[in-house]
């Protein structure tokens, strides 16, 4: 049964963080040398989660998207997949992933019944690769994209674009795009929490990407289209589209229908929420399918968050939690939350 917030959005789409590791390390996500780790024992089995997935399913989530930190560092990630392909009402379930490990392991996702696949993907420079990550994984990346292209059909590229870091790479990434049969996205630089780093001014603007593209490919069309996806898209003369998520100069609070559950159970109803509501105490303590869709039926009623829409209301406006509070508490990392 459907359930709706105090802006009237309802809540149909699942964001699940499998882990909170990653093997990469992100400037506009993992910036730091040191994180703290969320411990093994509080990670939630497989079985619990597919317990939660239900009870999201009796308020009307009918989308899961598995995120990480990186979700295919998490042994024997197509057990979890069956379980969800399994649930009739899950009419989409689709994962993202920085690609390095996704070679070895596109078949055994999809045959497990995963439907879509995003690949976070910056630069395809390789120095450039390793300045903003810390490793040397391009190589890889490129092979797991080629994989999935052969598996999946389509995929879904995804860019965060940075001043003076990528900025310059745009034409380039919509070429290579196309090259893999993907639909690229653009997104904002986020100034969510973990992202230490982040500067207004290292915010390259949904207006300032449209403009490098116009000038290169000529007029583009907005793909007019209801939904409550993030990325608003667009297409080039010849019909190649793209997106753009732009959380950062326009907001889309408005539509949200999403929430995320961390790796450990903590439900966030925003990605900018400085506030979870505990789902694995209830669950561990043998709290019923009912007990746990009335918590997040209440939990989602009172949802009045427009995160996004805040921080741009903000004055001051700087990177949106101090390192020291992220040190105390994880769950307030971007890398824990899934993005
Ligand atoms: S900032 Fe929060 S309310 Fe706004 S779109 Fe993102 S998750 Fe939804």
């Amino acid at each position: 049964m459907e359930t709706r917030d105090r802006f009237n959005r309802p809540l149909r789409n699942l964001r699940l963080s499998v882990t909170d590791r990653c093997n990469l390390r992100c400037q506009y996500c993992m910036p730091e040398e040191h994180y703290t780790w969320l411990p093994r024992e509080h990670l939630l089995s497989f079985e619990e989660i597919s317990a939660l997935v239900d009870a999201f399913i009796d308020v009307g989530v009918d989308k899961v998207r598995l995120t990480g930190g990186e979700p295919l560092l998490r042994r024997d990630l197509p057990a979890l997949i069956r379980l969800l392909a399994a649930k009739p009402a899950i009419g989409d379930l689709a994962l993202t992933t920085n690609g390095v490990l996704l070679a070895e392991q596109a078949e055994a996702l999809r045959a497990a019944g995963l439907q879509r696949i995003t690949v976070s993907l910056d630069t395809l420079n390789p120095e450039r690769f390793t300045a903003l990550t810390r490793r040397h994984d391009l190589d890889r990346v490129h092979t797991g994209i080629a994989a999935a292209s052969s598996v999946f059909g389509a995929l879904k590229l995804d860019t965060v674009v940075i001043r003076e870091v990528n900025d310059r790479e745009l034409i380039a990434l919509v070429e290579y795009a196309r090259t893999v049969h993907a639909e690229i996205r653009f997104i904002e630089y986020m100034d969510v929490g973990g992202a230490t780093h982040w500067t207004r001014e290292a915010v390259v603007s949904r207006a300032e990407i449209l403009e490098t593209l116009e000038q290169h490919y000529g007029r583009i069309e907005p793909i007019l289209e209801r939904h409550s996806a993030p990325a608003e898209r667009f297409a080039l003369p010849d019909g190649t589209t793209f997106g753009i998520i732009a959380s950062t100069t326009a907001p889309f609070c408005a539509d949200c229908d999403r929430s995320r559950v961390t790796a450990d159970g903590m439900w966030f109803r925003c990605l900018y929420a400085s506030e979870g509501t505990d789902l694995r105490a209830p669950l561990r303590g043998g709290a019923s399918r009912d007990e746990l869709s009335g918590i997040l039926r209440t939990g989602w009623q009172q949802r009045a968050d427009r995160g996004a829409e805040a921080r741009l209301a903000s004055r001051t406006r700087e990177p949106l939690v101090p390192l020291s509070t992220l040190k105390s508490n994880p769950h307030l990392e971007m890398h824990t939350r899934g993005g």
